[in-house]
């Protein structure tokens, strides 16, 4: 949609932002020095721990800006599961493959474009193969572009809708709204953030060095809400802070978990109030409600979770490409790790390895020639970790500054 003039940020506004979001070397110093003091308080009692983010574009400025060489010894910030392409099971991909092969015009998002399934179809082991072999297969920034291309040519078509609830908003209104044209069905594979987050966190309780505070997702919040992270802080006894982007946000949201912390506390709080409410956008998540309906889903690498994702509802389901086209969902008796082999993504899309931990990375495994789904959209950490994270700079860099 297009802003209009009073609702577009100023060249003004946007310079203040990055002034004090982005360029300051001076707040920047200070964050580290109180994210250093109160790890000291704390180091006595929980030894070493994990903070975990939950947004693929966190750990890119964790990763881009080198902030994990400014965390004291001890203190590791680890990413969860916050790419969507990462967890897409290939069950789903093949199917988009097979419609595809039928005749069936595709649309999708670049990364999921080349996204690997496990078993091939026809020859084909991605959406950029099956293109390449003769199947329609368009790429589109969005839904409404997938629209306005399937008026124009009116063939039967299947819209990949892989995302958070970020883009489920926007599903649900051309759902409601009856824009989706009569030949262009939506196959609906949102996965819902918050009860991953409370799987991960629990799954590495078990492990020597728990996670005792999260970074939550900025994006995902301004729909669902801060509020939405309340049961997780609550069940899971620590501290979750919205935050947002920038290498500054990251770094109060930081020094906001370990103060929390030494008070004993676990509250879900807000850095990201520019952008984030309390509640969300109560418009959007009726939208959602009434548009989808809530599924056991399965997450690639992780497993079924219950209520994390969100298929079209019985009211709108004659948009549905899972009935259009008798596609069976995956079940749990039948569903297994469906990573290739040697592929490390399951330990690595929740925090448990870091991608230098898996032998295929930069080797056989690089961002030009994926092997695994960690390693394929901008938000995957191999992939931020391969383009950003790997060759020490950054380590020299606080060294050499002294910021360690
Ligand atoms: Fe999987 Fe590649 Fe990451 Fe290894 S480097 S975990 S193969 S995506």
């Amino acid at each position: 949609m297009e802003r209009t003039d009073s609702e577009k940020a100023s060249p003004e506004l946007i310079e203040g932002l990055e002034r004090v979001f982005r360029n300051n070397a001076g707040l920047a110093k200070s964050l580290v020095r109180y994210i250093g003091k109160f790890y000291e308080k704390l180091e006595k009692d929980f030894g070493s721990f994990k903070i975990m983010d939950f947004c693929g574009t966190h750990e890119w400025t964790i990763t881009h800006y080198g902030l994990r060489s400014l965390m004291p010894k001890g203190l590791e910030l680890v990413a969860g599961p916050g790419c969507p392409v990462c967890v897409t099971p290939s069950y789903y991909i093949e199917n988009a493959l097979k419609l595809s092969f039928d005749g069936v015009v595709v649309y999708t998002y670049g990364d999921v474009f080349r996204l690997l399934s496990l078993k091939r179809v026809k020859g084909a082991s991605s959406l950029a193969e099956a293109k390449a072999l003769g199947a329609d297969v368009r790429i589109v920034t969005g839904i409404a572009d997938a629209i306005a291309d399937a008026k124009a040519h009116g063939k039967e078509s299947i819209f990949l809708g892989i995302g958070f609830e970020t883009v489920a908003s926007g599903y649900a209104q051309v759902l409601i709204s009856g824009l989706l044209p009569e030949n262009l069905k939506l196959m609906s594979l949102v996965k819902l953030t918050p009860p991953a987050m409370l799987a991960t966190v629990e799954i590495l309780a078990k492990e020597k060095s728990a996670v005792r505070g999260i970074i939550a997702p900025g994006h995902v919040s301004t729909i669902i809400g801060a509020k939405a992270w309340k049961p997780v802080a609550d069940k899971l006894k620590i501290p979750v802070v919205v935050t947002g982007f920038e290498p500054i946000d990251v770094l109060i949201a930081i020094a906001e978990v370990l103060k929390q912390l030494v008070r004993g506390e676990a509250k879900v709080s807000i850095e990201y109030a520019r952008a984030v409410s309390w509640d969300g956008d109560i418009k959007a998540q009726e939208m959602i409600e009434r548009a989808f309906r809530v599924v056991k889903d399965a997450w690639r690498g992780i497993g079924f979770l219950p209520n994390s994702g969100l298929r079209i509802s019985e009211s709108y389901s004659s948009h549905d490409a899972f009935r259009e086209y008798d596609i069976e969902e995956t079940v749990p008796e039948s569903y297994q790790d469906d990573l290739p082999k040697g592929c490390r993504c399951a330990e690595i899309v929740i925090g448990k390895e870091k991608p230098t931990g898996c032998p295929l990375f930069m080797r056989k495994c690089k961002p030009s020639s994926p092997v695994g789904p960690c390693m394929v959209s901008l938000e995957g950490t191999c992939a931020i970790w391969a383009r950003f994270g790997a060759d020490g700079l950054a380590d020299q860099i606080a060294e050499d500054l002294d910021l360690r």
